[in-house]
């Protein structure tokens, strides 16, 4: 095989590993500000339950203050109907209110246990809204450090980046200038690689069957061989 052409092509796929290196930092790198959005909106959602664990806590105190409200009101009337009991001589009269007061007496037994039940669904919200101002509080710490593991990512990752970037170029100057563009448009065009093997007669990208000749001078290594179907650069891999 053509010394020069077997090292280009060895520069190539050192080339390439490079490449496929910082493409798939450059991916986890594109994947962070994503990851910091799902992280905030998992607190998000937390906020977003107290908040209508607050409001029920609102809403079941105003109801329970109201029925406490009711209930006096309606003890006040019965107070009042029995000193009005008092100064009444016909017997028909007072039992008309004695009946009244009955049923006001009923009203009251009935909104008192409908109180009962209401204070202890309040205490039942109160419950879940204390537990929901935990999980905000927890969640704030979560996300906190969620957001900090992330930023020591991006770094470690641009770290990474820079230095593999530096090799790269290292070796993509050793590459003869034409073949290093043809390489580069060629990677642009197929998206992940631009070099591959042959395969038992067939090209490593697209799997098509290539023609005796190109896998002859390919073997041969007289030029730079490449697939006529998706147009990658192929190299001979003894088995
Ligand atoms: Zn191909």
């Amino acid at each position: 095989m053509c010394a020069m052409i077997a090292d280009s092509l060895d520069l190539l796929l050192e080339l390439q590993e490079y490449d496929r290196k910082l493409s798939i930092i450059r991916e986890k790198l594109r994947e962070l500000p994503r990851l910091r959005k799902r992280a905030q909106e998992a607190l998000e959602k937390r906020k977003e339950l107290l908040q209508r664990a607050r409001e029920g806590v609102k809403k079941g105190a105003l109801h329970v203050r109201r029925l406490e409200a009711e209930i006096d009101d309606v003890r006040k009337k019965v107070g009042k109907l029995r000193e009005q009991q008092m100064q009444i001589r016909s017997n028909e009269e007072y039992r008309a209110l004695e009946k009244e007061i009955a049923q006001m007496e009923e009203r009251i037994r009935v909104l008192e246990d409908d109180e009962l039940n209401r204070m202890e669904a309040l205490e039942q919200i109160e419950r879940e809204a204390a537990e929901a101002e935990k999980e905000v509080k927890d969640g704030e710490g979560v996300l906190e450090a969620d957001l900090r593991m992330l930023k020591d990512r991006e770094t470690d990752l641009k770290q990474q980046e820079e230095s593999i970037r530096r090799h790269r170029e290292d070796i993509a100057g050793q590459v003869p200038a034409r073949l290093r563009e043809r390489y580069e448009r060629i990677l642009k065009h197929v998206g992940d690689y631009a070099v591959v093997p042959i395969e038992n007669g067939n090209c490593g990208g697209c799997h098509m069957r290539l023609p005796m000749q190109v896998i002859y001078d390919a073997k041969k290594g007289l030029k730079v061989q490449t697939c006529s179907y998706c147009g990658r650069i192929l190299y001979w891999k003894p088995d």
